[in-house]
């Protein structure tokens, strides 16, 4: 029996989604399946979605949409405007880093 732990599996996910960012200009298709497999990764083994990973894909539609290629990012009032060409759709992700207070 192979243990696998959720850090082999987090890895995992990157190389898969770090692929389709790099196929999404030469091969749509192929980049679309290789985000696929990264998300499905990231949800079985229950891992917590880093901003980046989270950017690839769009939050209504969850269609494969990097950005630059499929979805266009505005800044406005401290928050990421980001706006996807598959659907239309548009939502928000907050730019402040919250700070710990030293006590
Ligand atoms: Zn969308």
């Amino acid at each position: 029996m192979v243990l696998i732990n959720k850090e082999h599996l987090s890895v995992e996910s990157y190389n898969w989604a770090y692929a389709a960012i790099l196929n999404a200009l030469t091969n749509p298709e192929l980049a679309v399946k290789q985000a696929k497999i990264a998300s499905s990764i990231q949800t079985k083994a229950r891992i917590v979605k880093s901003l980046d990973l989270k950017l690839l894909f769009c939050k209504k539609c969850k269609e494969f949409s990097p950005p630059i290629l499929s979805s266009r990012i505005r800044i406005r009032r401290k928050t990421l405007l980001i706006s996807c060409s598959v659907c239309g759709g548009i939502y928000r992700h907050p730019l402040e880093i919250k700070q710990q207070t030293l006590k």
